[in-house]
């Protein structure tokens, strides 16, 4: 029964698939299996068996929080858009700022939970 692989948890890509190889070690040779992301090419350690490499696939963690980064993010540009409105003889540096300004709207609005 093959089981079912969960989407990659760096890239969230679903591309993923289960690998064999066969590898030489002296006279003896060893199948192992990994699962490895199609797409970021992010990958489970080795393991003896199919079913342990779905499992290591399946099992890693989902990626941590992005909030404290973000929450930089959004303070730094928070202070780009001062600058930018500050500078405000320019076109672009205002379409900038109106930029930044509305994904912060939506940032602030996502970490309440909001939803439209
Ligand atoms: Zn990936």
């Amino acid at each position: 029964m093959p089981k079912e692989l969960k989407p990659c948890p760096f890239c969230d890509d679903d591309s993923a698939s289960v690998k064999s190889e066969t590898v030489s070690l002296g006279c003896a040779s060893e199948e192992i299996w990994y699962v490895r992301c199609g797409h970021c090419k992010a990958r489970t350690n080795d393991t003896t068996t199919r079913i342990d490499a779905i499992d290591d696939w399946n099992r890693r963690d989902p990626l941590p929080s992005p909030s404290p980064v973000a929450d930089r993010l959004a303070e730094a540009a928070k202070k780009a858009v001062g600058w930018l409105r500050a500078c405000d003889h320019m076109d672009e540096f205002d379409s900038m700022a109106t930029e930044l300004d509305s994904a912060l709207a939506d940032y602030e609005k996502g970490k309440k939970g909001e939803t439209k």
